[in-house]
């Protein structure tokens, strides 16, 4: 007798919903399962996925999410300071310094941070696109606002090697962050210690 399963679209969705970051088969599947409770859920999920594809993308500078055809205002911003740059791993980081008030330069979305267990080397990460806007842009500093546990430490350590043959500042977030953390961990007030007080690498 063949053993039983869901049918195959939604077991094609629980295999999609599982390769997500922090989600497993169980609450994949449970996920699903929800999903199908309520005709009502589903759709509004469905356009608001077709609606991010349709309208957002990420500024090729920066990294950061735009709508299509409109500027980035992080990096088109009037007051934006163009010779000082801000690395961070992730998009969510963008949103926290902002908040915090201390930044007033350009960022730059990695895209995660080195990590060779998860096989995440310098290819899959924005490093080229970095260098040619510190290039480009003739900037004076980058901060590496990359978190303190060892991948980013790793991360901050490869940049800070590449970066100072172009001839430019590197410092690294200081005082307040916590050991072994990301910026997700931190709240605004130490992030905006954590900037003030940045050390040179
Ligand atoms: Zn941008």
């Amino acid at each position: 007798m063949p053993s039983l399963d869901y049918p195959l679209p939604l077991q094609r969705l629980i295999a999609q919903i599982k390769g997500l970051p922090g989600l497993g088969p169980r609450s994949a599947e449970r996920l699903v399962l929800w999903l199908m409770q309520d005709s009502g859920r589903v759709e509004p999920l469905v356009d608001a996925l077709k609606e991010l594809v349709a309208r957002v993308h990420a500024c090729s500078q920066c990294g950061f999410f735009i709508e299509h055809e409109t500027d980035c205002a992080l990096c088109q911003g009037p007051n934006r300071q163009q010779k000082i740059i801000c690395v961070v791993e992730q998009a969510a980081d963008v949103l926290r310094l902002e908040r915090s008030g201390a930044f007033q330069g350009l960022y730059h979305v990695l895209g995660g941070k080195l990590s060779p267990l998860d096989n995440v080397t310098p290819d899959d990460l924005r490093i080229e696109p970095l260098l040619e806007r510190v290039r480009h842009l003739q900037a004076q500093e980058v901060i590496l606002a990359v978190g303190s546990d060892v991948e980013g430490e790793a991360t901050a350590s490869y940049l800070s090697d590449l970066l100072r043959i172009e001839g430019v500042s590197v410092s690294r977030l200081a005082q307040g962050m916590p050991a072994g953390g990301g910026l997700d961990y931190v709240d605004e007030l130490t992030l905006y210690q954590a900037l003030q007080g940045r050390r040179q690498m």
